[in-house]
């Protein structure tokens, strides 16, 4: 089995782990409610998308519970 001649320095094992960290996620605005949402996704908190209603509020957690069922 090939075994590396030489230790990792502090350095070099930095260097690698330089990409390592996580991103946050890439929260927007609503333009209806100004609640904090995920980029192309609907509101969670009014159920707009592209400034129109595309799921009602009352369907929001119906599904939530449909989704809890299983
Ligand atoms: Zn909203």
């Amino acid at each position: 089995m090939a075994v590396p001649k030489r230790k990792t320095t502090p350095s070099k094992r930095n260097m690698r782990r330089s990409h390592d960290g996580l991103l946050s996620a890439n929260s927007h605005e609503c333009p209806n409610c100004g609640e904090l949402k995920l980029a192309h996704h609907i509101c969670l908190a009014c159920g707009y998308y592209n400034k129109k209603e595309v799921v009602t509020k009352s369907n929001l957690e119906s599904e939530e519970e449909s989704n809890s069922d299983d």
